[in-house]
């Protein structure tokens, strides 16, 4: 029987099921092709005990991890984000020219960099191996390995303890959950100030964006469950915080319990946590069913372009993207390619939909783009506005399946700002 990930009861609830898919960020190169690659169910569950929401499967992180190829540093928006992120919490914490940060996940070492740029020591702890390399030669000290209370010891061993530790939409891929959660104790109780961004379920339940379930993501977290965890290990959040990226982040700050006062952002997200009844099943029903329904108006707007003998082709190639197409059984027959900016992504296949992969510019226009990394829509918009101006569509599908057209470009650029 599955257990809780983090109360390791068994009041699991199913939530939703959208059914056995590849893992998403196994894109299929071209000797792959032949075979079919491995499927694994992709169920989302609530926790009657905790309230923690989670899938039951876990892909080894070895499969997941081994090689990765998303690049924090490709997006202008995500660059502004860390260096923002970075001049904010060392200001707030008082963070001095020499002083230690350990980025958890440190991906090509984008957020160390900003933190180095304002003289502090950054050091990176990345599984990746092709990215912890990068990250490496950009001159951001990278450990290879995944994190947990052993590399916590190591990194203590040092003799230098880190002031702040961080973590941006890593954490929680954690298949060593709790030892990753005892390492960063044994580093909050030496001093430091742990900072945790993670995609916020209350943003993804408003957004509607299940796009976010995928197997590298095992659980998805409340400010309520994130402190079930927290306090098994004598932590307790100190701030919390809601940033725009990825469509909704909570930024919690995080110590050793007692350590430092508590600010009154913690108890107004818990009371509205609890007004919008994040810790009730029911909640979470009603998501499901409106996946549901994105699933259906999705297919009929591709099905009516495929109709009209339009082109569509899908506007980059994240993570999220092969979510939304596996779920609601879209291939090439409605989305006959994916243009992308990363050239690790490119000449690769998406799996399960194999939907062929080429670079961004090297085709022409389609007469549809089906906007996968939707969270990005502003910057998107705004680099492609002649595109639309002239004739192009943009079909983005969350919060709720809609196109966007030279005659409403207006108004979306207007709301986006
Ligand atoms: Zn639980």
């Amino acid at each position: 029987m599955t257990v809780c990930r983090v109360c390791s009861g068994d009041s699991l609830r199913l939530v939703i099921d959208l059914g056995d898919q590849p893992h998403c960020n196994s894109l299929i190169g071209p000797e792959a092709l032949a075979e079919r690659e491995p499927y694994y169910p992709l169920r989302l569950f609530f926790c009657e005990d905790c309230t923690t929401v989670q899938i039951d499967h876990t892909v080894p992180k070895e499969t997941m991890f081994s090689e990765y190829l998303y690049v924090s540093g490709t997006t202008e928006t995500l660059r502004a984000h860390f260096r923002d992120t970075a001049e904010r919490l060392t200001a707030r914490l008082g963070l001095q020219s020499g002083d230690l940060v350990v980025d958890i996940g440190s991906n090509d070492g984008t957020w160390l960099a900003e933190f180095q740029a304002l003289g502090l020591r950054g050091l990176g702890v990345e599984p990746a191996r092709n990215i912890a390399a990068l990250a490496n030669d950009a001159g951001i000290r990278t450990l290879n390995r995944f994190f947990n209370a052993e590399v916590a010891t190591a990194i203590l061993d040092e003799g230098t303890p880190p002031k702040l530790v961080t973590a941006a939409g890593v954490f929680f891929h954690l298949e060593e959950l709790h030892s990753a959660t005892e390492g960063v104790a044994a580093l909050c109780r030496a001093g430091a100030v742990f900072c945790v961004q993670a995609i916020y379920l209350r943003e993804m339940l408003r957004q509607t964006a299940f796009d976010n379930i995928y197997h590298e993501h095992l659980t998805y977290w409340t400010l309520r469950s994130f402190s079930v965890l927290l306090e098994q290990y004598g932590l307790e959040v100190i701030s919390a915080n809601v940033v725009p990226i990825h469509g909704g982040t909570m930024e919690l700050l995080i110590a050793e319990r007692g350590r430092f006062p508590v600010d009154a952002s913690v108890e107004a997200i818990r009371t509205r946590e609890t007004e919008e009844r994040l810790g009730e099943v029911e909640t979470y029903l009603a998501f499901a069913e409106r996946v549901r329904a994105i699933g259906r108006d999705l297919l009929a707007i591709l099905e009516s372009y495929r109709a009209a003998g339009k082109t569509v082709y899908a506007f980059g190639a994240p993570a999220k993207g092969a979510t939304m197409l596996n779920s609601f059984g879209i291939d090439t027959r409605l989305v006959a390619l994916a243009t992308e900016r990363n050239p690790l992504k490119v000449g690769h296949w998406i799996p399960g939909a194999r939907i062929p992969i080429v670079q961004e510019g090297a085709v022409p226009e389609p007469d549809a783009y089906l906007v996968l990394p939707w969270n990005f829509l502003g910057e998107f918009l705004r680099r492609n506005q002649a595109y639309v101006e002239g004739g192009g569509d943009f079909i983005v599908p969350i919060p709720r399946p809609r196109v966007i057209t030279a005659a409403n470009i207006d108004e979306e650029l207007a709301g986006i700002k």
